[in-house]
């Protein structure tokens, strides 16, 4: 039997699923007892499905990243049955070894983040878990070989400074991040990273590189309006609407191509030794005090 896999993604899948590019069914959003989840859909393409829910609404439905409630998602994604994410969304680039257009799987992060819901354990000792590796190896495996094999363009690691929002940042905070290691700056991925695995998920992130953070690379800085505006160069353009563009058939073919019998990852491990240790039960469910 396949691994059960979900995509995380942003305010774009409105747009594909309105175009038709991506099909299946709408399952709108859920409850949860960490509020309400993003918009969710069950994507069905040829028989290899997967399950799909949205940061944001669209238009001006469209939040703060704050806002975005990553614990429903989490947990909305788990009780459907999901035991693998994709998670999706834009970068700056912050070095000069990726372009706009590219795509980055994820190694590391650095969270700069401070209003944000991190744990679902804020009142427990259950919280207290390793972050190494950061990404699920098996995944980031999987979705290397998938990028490849679709001829995309992109960079089997990468180190994402992930900031508050939603201003974009200043030319003296990209280059202190670039100081301490950031070669990509986005305002996604946080928390999720961090509640997949307080819930046993395997997790792995993929940005698409939308342009090049303020004085951050050798390119040239982005030169106008704002984070999503349109690049200027046609090329770029087309470039990133391929990128984008691509989620769908991402996630379907990571869907299509992990074996459930595939080399076992540690993604689970941490939580395994707090259930262990305080004799948590078996439903994870019962988890929250
Ligand atoms: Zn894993």
């Amino acid at each position: 039997m396949a691994v059960t896999i979900a995509c995380i993604a942003g305010e774009e899948v409105h747009g594909q699923w309105q175009a038709g590019r991506i099909g299946g069914q709408r399952l709108g959003s859920r409850k949860t007892p960490f509020g309400q989840s993003g918009e969710m859909f069950r994507v069905e393409d040829d028989g290899d499905g997967f399950l799909l829910v949205c940061r944001h609404g669209p238009g001006l439905e469209k939040t703060a990243p704050r806002r975005v409630n990553d614990r429903a998602n989490l947990y909305a994604l788990k009780d459907l049955g999901a035991e693998a994410v994709i998670s999706w969304g834009p970068a700056g680039a912050v070095t000069h070894n990726v372009a706009v257009g590219d795509l980055v799987i994820l190694s590391d992060v650095i969270d700069q983040t401070f209003l944000r819901d991190k744990t679902f354990f804020e009142d427990s000792p259950l919280g207290y878990l390793r972050q190494f590796p950061v990404f699920c190896p098996r995944l980031r495996r999987t979705l290397g070989d998938v990028l490849h094999d679709m001829k995309l363009v992109y960079h089997g690691t990468g180190v994402a400074g992930v900031r508050e929002g939603p201003r974009l940042e200043t030319p003296a905070e990209v280059r202190m991040l670039a100081t301490m290691g950031a070669e990509l700056l986005t305002h996604a991925f946080v928390p999720e990273v961090f509640l997949a695995r307080e819930l046993q998920l395997c997790y792995a992130s993929v940005c698409y590189v939308v342009n090049y953070a303020e004085t951050g690379s050798r390119h040239r800085p982005f030169p106008s309006v704002d984070l999503f505006g349109q690049p200027p160069e046609d090329r770029e353009r087309q470039r990133l609407a391929s990128a984008v563009g691509a989620m769908s058939e991402i996630a379907r073919r990571v869907a299509a191509d992990i074996p459930a019998d595939a080399e076992p990852c540690e993604c689970a491990g941490p939580m395994a030794a707090k259930v262990r240790q305080y004799e948590l039960p078996a439903d994870w469910r019962k988890w929250f005090t």
